[in-house]
């Protein structure tokens, strides 16, 4: 019975092995056929598994001073400098006015190419092995904000229709990348959202009214007093991230940040 287990254990491991193998072999002549490229200036890659080239990963712009609580741009960077999130500068007009319904929000920087690019490929050119990357990102800007007192992390959820059109939701893809680079549990389906327009090219008054009423909390046990982390590719006028706030608060969260990759500088908060 032993010798035969041993057997058994011998033959699995040389499967998996010859497994492994047929895999880099087939790799490397897809590689070899189709010369791998960086999604964003077409370079060369050194391997498939490399989406963007180093080049462009170093070209990222980072945000220079930034609003302490919504984090939008206040000062540039210096070519090349700048840190994850940015540094916290004044709190901005808006926000001196109304404060947005979330304690903080941050993006890594502003919405720029080689970032925008990158985002763009995820979102519309069904490139979901970006997100892994695009997360340690996120994972930077947490840890320099400081938040940790999170206990849990919401993506932003997008229309059944847009899901199963893109097959994916890019903001839960950077949430489980993010929960799992953080230790952090993802609550992926506790808010769903009902069908609304488009919000391209709308300013923040008609996405407010786009969004409104129409997200729904379906699993309330999960955000009761909860300290809450929501994700989102983009920050644009901040209507879509203020409505959800707005209704994980009303389940009974205790506190939402918000993270996002980039933001358009152009963040507005609710009068
Ligand atoms: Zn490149
Ligand atoms: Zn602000």
């Amino acid at each position: 019975m032993r010798t035969g287990g041993r057997v058994v254990r011998l033959c699995r491991r040389g499967v998996a092995a010859a497994a492994r193998a047929c895999g880099d072999f087939v790799g490397m002549t897809a590689d070899l056929c189709w010369p791998p490229a960086c999604v964003v200036c077409g370079g060369t890659v050194p391997s498939a598994r490399t989406i963007v080239c180093p080049h462009c990963d170093a070209a990222v712009c980072r945000h220079g001073i930034v609003c302490r609580r919504c984090g939008s741009g206040l000062r540039p960077a210096p070519s090349g400098g700048g840190t994850p999130g940015g540094r916290a500068g004044a709190v901005c007009h808006d926000c001196r006015d109304h404060g947005p319904p979330f304690v903080q929000a941050r993006s890594y920087g502003p919405h720029v190419a080689p970032l925008s690019t990158m985002i763009y490929h995820l979102k519309y050119r069904h490139r979901p092995a970006l997100a892994p990357m695009l997360a340690e990102r996120l994972a930077a800007v947490v840890r320099a904000a400081g938040w940790d007192d999170v206990e849990g992390i919401v993506p932003v959820p997008t229309t059944g229709w847009r899901r199963w059109r893109r097959g994916y939701n890019q903001a839960e893809l950077l949430a489980r990348e993010l929960g799992r680079l953080l230790g952090l549990p993802v609550h992926s389906r506790v808010v769903i959202r009902r069908h609304g327009r488009s919000q391209v090219g709308a300013d923040y008054g008609r996405r407010a009214q786009n969004v409104r009423g129409k997200f729904r909390v379906i699993q309330e046990r999960d955000l009761l007093h909860a300290r809450l982390l929501l994700v989102d590719d983009v920050l644009t006028t901040g209507a879509t991230a203020h409505e959800v706030t707005a209704t994980l608060m009303a389940a009974g969260a205790r506190k939402v940040y918000l993270v996002t990759l980039t933001s358009t500088g152009r963040t507005r908060v609710p009068a």
